[in-house]
């Protein structure tokens, strides 16, 4: 060969594309509900911190993220040396995927599963399994019968982006006590803080009790830092121990780390961005679903806007919408050609949504 080759598994890899930057007609009010940001912005308290990290932008950020650590131990209960924080929880899969994966080894998610897990697989040479679903939900079942003397990780994220749905706590404990001992688990818990149904927990027991099931959470939705990129996980100290072997040695930036603490802390911001979007999905389900539409019931902040394979398409929708300045995210590398996914925005961007396609639905 005359020129370097990327390593096995690379050039499988369909490059991730993310939620489309707006092209609306001139003059227009541009709303982005294509990547499931919070309209709310983080916490004043986290940006006011954030602002007077610039005083010292020449030092070095205290390598193990402590401080974040603590705070994240004091708001889930659980101990600080078992956490790691990551440049977004990006890095984090991506460093799992990278201690645990190599050639040869199969790792399985879900048909309508986040995409970056197997780009995260296959980066490290191993082959994605993808299980189906049943009603855009994760199947337990359908997961563990793909596995094989060859699986070594499952990703599982709950709720699941970009379906919305979730996949009940007792289903995950079936799904751990169904896969091998030597099989990570990894639970992906990006939009927890939005979810209010009895049967659904983030997986912090499983995680405490056994040595090979971690969960995964970011700092990029409630609390509105996706810019600064900071997630994190809790694991089995087993995990924690192999996994801070390659971490970088200053993966999370001094202003980053700080403003997260201040995010964490300001539990009324939270406790608001959580009511809002609890009231605006059902709306939006509720007057989607009077059009016409079927809209899949999420758990989230976003929801899933299902749309007929001929005459009011999605892609239709689509451009009908971004011309209107109103960006939801089309889904076919998802596996969902037919569907749209809708951030919740404000109530604004809600309402102008459902006019859109109220309009949409009733033109000739
Ligand atoms: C948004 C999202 C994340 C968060 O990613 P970051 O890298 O922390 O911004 C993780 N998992 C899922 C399923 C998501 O949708």
């Amino acid at each position: 060969m005359s020129r370097p080759v990327p390593n096995p598994g690379i050039l499988d890899i369909a490059p991730y594309t993310p939620g489309k930057t707006p092209v609306p007609e001139p003059g227009r009010k541009v709303f982005k509900l294509s990547a499931n940001e919070t309209p709310f912005g983080p916490s004043p308290k986290a940006k006011d911190v954030y602002l007077q990290a610039a005083a010292h932008l020449e030092d070095y950020p205290e390598g193990t993220s402590r401080v974040l650590r603590e705070a994240i131990g004091r708001a889930y209960g659980l101990d600080p040396n078992r956490i790691i924080c990551g440049a977004g929880s990006d890095e984090i899969l991506n460093l799992l995927a990278h201690t645990y994966l190599s050639q040869g080894d199969e790792a399985i998610s879900t048909a309508h599963g986040f995409l970056v897990y197997p780009i995260a697989t296959m980066a490290n040479g191993a082959s994605n399994v993808v299980a189906p679903e049943t009603n855009f939900t994760a199947d337990i079942d359908a997961i563990l019968a793909r596995v094989t003397p060859r699986s070594k990780l499952v990703w599982l994220a709950n709720p699941n982006n970009p379906t919305g749905t979730y996949v009940p706590f007792d289903e995950v404990k079936r799904l751990r006590a169904g896969l091998p001992a030597h099989v990570l688990l990894v639970l992906d818990a990006a939009y927890s803080d939005y979810v209010s149904r009895n049967d659904y927990e983030l997986g912090l027991e499983l995680v405490a009790t056994t040595e090979n099931t971690v969960m995964t959470h970011t700092f990029s939705k409630i609390h509105g830092l996706a810019a600064l990129r900071i997630g994190w996980m809790f694991g089995p100290a087993n995990i924690v121990d192999a996994v801070n072997r390659i971490r970088g040695p200053f993966n999370v930036s001094t202003p980053a780390m700080l403003a997260a603490v201040a995010a964490i802390e300001d539990t009324a911001h939270i406790q608001m961005s959580k009511a809002f979007t609890e009231k605006w999905r059902n709306w939006l389900t509720e007057e989607i679903t009077k059009l016409g539409l079927k809209v899949t019931p999420s758990v989230a902040n976003f929801v899933l806007v299902h749309f007929p394979e001929k005459g009011k398409t999605s892609a239709r929708a689509d451009a009908f919408l971004t011309r209107s300045g109103l960006v939801l995210r089309a889904l076919n590398n998802y596996g969902l050609p037919h569907s749209l996914r809708m951030t919740i925005g404000t109530e604004e961007a809600n309402r102008l949504v459902v006019e859109a396609l109220r309009d949409f639905m009733a033109a000739k």
